[in-house]
Order: structure tokens, then sequence, then C-alpha cells
């Protein structure tokens, strides 16, 4: 099943061509797909695209002090 989700995304969602610069957060290193959110893990001992992780709430809590 999750290849034919795979595949659907492919051709219907988004193909994470503007990925944000490299962050690393609480100890994870990842890329942010600025057009949909989705979160890849980057590894920086390859310099690349590990995997895409799954979908998380964005914390929306912005507080200007
Ligand atoms: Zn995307």
């Amino acid at each position: 099943m999750a290849t034919v989700t795979a595949i659907l995304d492919f051709l219907f969602g988004c193909h994470h061509v503007q990925l944000s610069r490299v962050f690393t957060i609480q100890g994870e290193t990842y890329k942010v797909c600025c057009d949909c959110g989705a979160k890849f893990a980057y590894s920086l001992d390859t310099m690349s695209i590990k995997r895409r992780l799954p979908l998380t709430p964005v914390p929306t809590k912005f507080r200007v002090a």
C-alpha cells in the first residue's frame, strides 16, 4: 500500500522541488519542503536526503515577547 501511495503522491502530489536549508533541531537533521511542509531526514555524512519523515503538526505558537 505504501507503494501505491508513493506513486499517487508522485503523480498528483508535491514534487518537493523547493526544499529548505538543512536544519538540526533536537539532534535531528532534516530539510523541509517549502511547498507542502514534508520533512526529509538528512545525512550530514553523505550530504544527501535519507528518507521522508512522517508529517508532524507544525508548532504554531510563536510568541513575540
Ligand atoms: Zn513538497
